[in-house]
């Protein structure tokens, strides 16, 4: 496959005041920028080159740690922009609410789930909401792991991700990761969350 660095598909400001246009920059334009230039020099000219990354997530453990951590972060990134948006917050509709109430019992409960699974991941990584076996749940990962890959402890098809890197939240929030996870429920973009796990209940 080519790889392409895909636009913000929003302006750097579009989730003020809950993320600052300054970090919004620097995390697309510099942290995302770079993971994705390491991931293609990585795998330029090996026969990874033509594989999907699903493909690629789906036998990490036998790639190098380049591989692995650039092309999490490549992909990681680009869910995560894709599950924000200025219009976001609220709750899940429709089937998604169905398969929401049905597995965490409400949003809120969700929402306090993948709170949690992110507040308490130590150091550096993402807290994921999944499709597995065909029912929700919630899962994190270390460092730019994601539960598409053959090392998470847990795997599934990621549908929403927060990223929990101090790169995300530092400017404005400092140390206080549970008020960044607090925020970022402001900007989750519940459509955008339904068509993913439409297309992975297939
Ligand atoms: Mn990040």
């Amino acid at each position: 496959m080519s790889f392409e660095f895909p636009e913000l598909p929003y302006s750097f400001d579009a989730l003020e005041p809950h993320i600052d246009a300054r970090t919004m920059e620097i995390h697309y334009d510099k942290h995302h920028r770079a993971y994705f230039s390491k991931f293609t020099d990585a795998i330029k000219g090996t026969d990874l080159a033509d594989k999907s990354l699903e493909d690629i997530f789906a036998k990490i453990s036998g790639a190098s740690g380049a591989v692995r951590n650039n092309g999490g972060g490549f992909y990681n990134h680009i869910l995560f922009w894709n599950s924000m948006g200025p219009d976001g917050g609220g709750d899940p509709s429709g089937s998604l609410a169905t398969a929401v109430n049905s597995a965490f019992g409400s949003a809120d409960k969700l929402k306090d789930e993948m709170s949690n699974a992110g507040a308490t991941r130590f150091g550096s990584g993402f807290a994921w909401l999944i499709v597995k076996d065909g029912k929700l749940a919630v899962t994190s990962t270390p460092n730019q792991d994601n539960p598409l890959m053959d090392v998470a402890e847990v795997r599934g098809e990621p549908i929403l991700g927060l990223d929990v890197w101090e790169h995300a939240y530092y400017l404005k929030y400092q140390n206080r990761r549970p008020d960044y996870i607090q925020a970022w429920w402001n900007t989750v973009d519940w459509n955008a969350v339904a068509k993913r796990f439409e297309k992975a209940m297939g």
